[in-house]
């Protein structure tokens, strides 16, 4: 259930390039607008449908919420601090949901890369994220060498 874009609302601004954590957002060199070029890694995490300000990004929604011949809309209005959904399913009933933007100000979470190095401490936290190489470890993350793996079971 990937995103698709409307060529005609989208205007090339990037915003779903930046956002997108699978990277697929991408901008056709020709068009000058967005494409999501590897349908089958899309997350569905919506994060481009919620930060396109055209309102151009769609995604097919989840079957159990939104059966084949449906649509799923959504609008983010920072000025209002709210994000709408409006599913609309295959006989024309149509579901609008409206929920708060959470609290977080937009752009205003730091870029791994721009983290301290995590502590011995948080290495053992079931929290530490993000990929090795943004964790800004000089040496990167610490691994078992071979001689520390057991040979066979006694
Ligand atoms: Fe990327 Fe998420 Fe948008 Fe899929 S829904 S294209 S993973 S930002
Ligand atoms: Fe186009 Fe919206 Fe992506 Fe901007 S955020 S490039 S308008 S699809």
């Amino acid at each position: 259930m990937p995103t698709f874009v409307y060529m005609e609302r989208c205007d090339g601004c990037g915003h779903c390039v930046d956002i997108c954590p699978s990277d697929i957002m991408h901008i056709d060199k020709t068009y000058r607008r967005a494409i999501n070029i590897e349908p089958n890694m899309c997350w569905e995490c919506y994060s481009c449908v919620k930060a396109c300000p055209q309102n151009a990004i769609d995604a097919r929604g989840a079957a159990d919420f939104a059966p084949l011949g449906h649509s799923v809309r959504t609008l983010r209005e920072p000025e209002k601090g709210t994000i709408s959904w409006k599913v609309k399913f295959r006989n024309g009933h149509e579901k609008n949901f409206v929920s708060p933007i959470r609290t977080t100000d937009w752009g205003s979470i730091p870029a791994p890369t721009e983290l301290p190095p995590p502590s011995d401490e948080e290495f053992e936290s079931q929290v530490l994220a993000h990929e090795p190489d943004a964790l800004n470890i000089v040496g990167g993350v610490p691994t078992l060498t071979s001689d520390q793996f057991r040979k066979g079971v006694i």
